[in-house]
């Protein structure tokens, strides 16, 4: 059973939604207009209920089926990204410095078109809860919305997601029976030495050998205190110091990212930073402080979930179980936390890659996305006789 015929059949206007929403990207938590969009369009569908201004700009659409059921929760992310555009087509964004260089719009699209023909064929038993989601990027959109209370009385047994996946065909669908997308951690380090004339380097204590050393020590971390079979990555992003040839600084400052899906290899990676930056630091003269801040947690789908939604979307497209997760970050996991389900990736054809600024959604994927969702209501929730 391959896309659903009625889904198909609107193409052209899921494409033409969506070029809308590209034109006009938000970001963060600012997604007004496009919620405005989503919700008329939802109310033009007839869905039993809207919630509107969830965290923000949140939206939460129940659909309930013939018969009575359990809940089961599908859900699209709305923003963009805080970048300029550089692929020069007829829709490319109209806002300076906004871009859907991820193609949220491109989910949120997919779920819309879920939406109509759920409400138009109700051929299930439960409800169908329809989540659109601010601020993804920014990691903070799920969280804020599950601490909205928004669900606190809709019991939700299952949860999915769709992200688009550049490289892999349209129609393609992949998902792991665990992790698959990392817990992402950011660092910064301030080391503080006594900075001077760089033609009398012994009257001071200089901030960028010592800083250079943090960075080549942290290297050692992932390659020499985690085991060799763990998946976790350890980036010195960024160093900034100093402002001309002839002065040593007196201040440096590294900044950087940690991914990782264990949560004992997360807190061993955060101990050994904390000490290899003390202990270069001391052998320098200079002092250091690590700011380590935690961000979303590893995506981690849960097993039975997962070879369902593949079991699913094998009927619309192609499906595989992949053994490997992503590095990348999704802020999904904080639904996954307390929510059994499963994220899976959707192709979108031979495209630029994520975040790049050449980046499109690829408007063919749409219907395949759509039917995917509205197949996995059907069949997780089937009517009875
Ligand atoms: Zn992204
Ligand atoms: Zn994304």
């Amino acid at each position: 059973m391959p896309v659903i015929n009625s889904i198909a059949a609107q193409s052209a206007e899921l494409a033409h939604w969506r070029r809308d929403m590209h034109r006009w990207p938000e970001i963060g938590h600012e997604c007004h207009q496009t919620a405005r969009f989503v919700a008329a369009r939802l109310r033009e569908f007839g869905v039993d209920e809207i919630r509107e201004g969830i965290a923000g700009t949140g939206i939460v659409a129940l659909i309930h089926g013939h018969d009575a059921g359990p809940a089961i929760g599908l859900r699209a992310d709305m923003d963009a990204l805080p970048m300029d555009e550089e692929t020069g087509l007829e829709h490319a964004s109209q806002v300076p410095g906004a871009m859907h260089g991820c193609g949220h719009d491109g989910h949120s699209v997919m779920l819309l078109g879920a939406a109509r023909y759920l409400a138009q064929t109700r051929n299930f038993a439960g409800t169908a809860v329809l989540i659109f989601q601010p601020a993804e990027e920014e990691g903070t959109g799920a969280a804020a919305m599950l601490a909205s209370g928004v669900f606190d009385d809709i019991d939700l047994r299952e949860i999915y997601a769709l992200h688009n996946f550049p490289g892999m065909p349209a129609g393609h669908f992949s998902t792991t029976k665990g992790p698959i997308m990392a817990a992402v951690d950011t660092f910064e380090i301030h080391v503080d030495g006594q900075g001077g004339h760089g033609a009398k380097p012994h009257e001071t204590t200089d901030p960028v050998i010592a800083a250079c050393a943090i960075v080549q020590a942290l290297q050692t971390i992932v390659s020499r205190n985690i085991h060799a079979l763990e998946k976790v990555v350890l980036s010195v992003t960024q160093i900034h110091s100093g402002s001309a040839d002839n002065v040593i600084p007196s201040h440096a400052w590294i900044n950087g990212t940690v991914r990782s899906f264990d949560r004992g290899v997360q807190e061993t990676v955060r101990r050994r930073m904390a000490e290899v930056v003390a202990g270069q630091a001391a052998s320098f003269g200079v002092t250091a402080r690590l700011d380590y801040v935690p961000g979303e947690p590893a995506a981690i789908n849960d097993p039975d979930c997962a070879t369902f939604a593949a079991h699913v979307a094998a009927q619309v497209g192609q499906a595989e179980i992949r053994e490997a997760p992503e590095m990348w970050g999704e802020d999904f996991s904080h639904f996954l936390d307390r929510i059994p389900g499963a994220f899976v990736f959707v192709g979108n054809g031979d495209s630029a890659a994520l975040h790049h600024p050449s980046y499109d959604f690829n408007d063919e994927t749409a219907p395949f996305g759509a039917s995917f969702f509205a197949r996995m209501i059907e069949e997780t929730l089937p009517l009875r006789g």
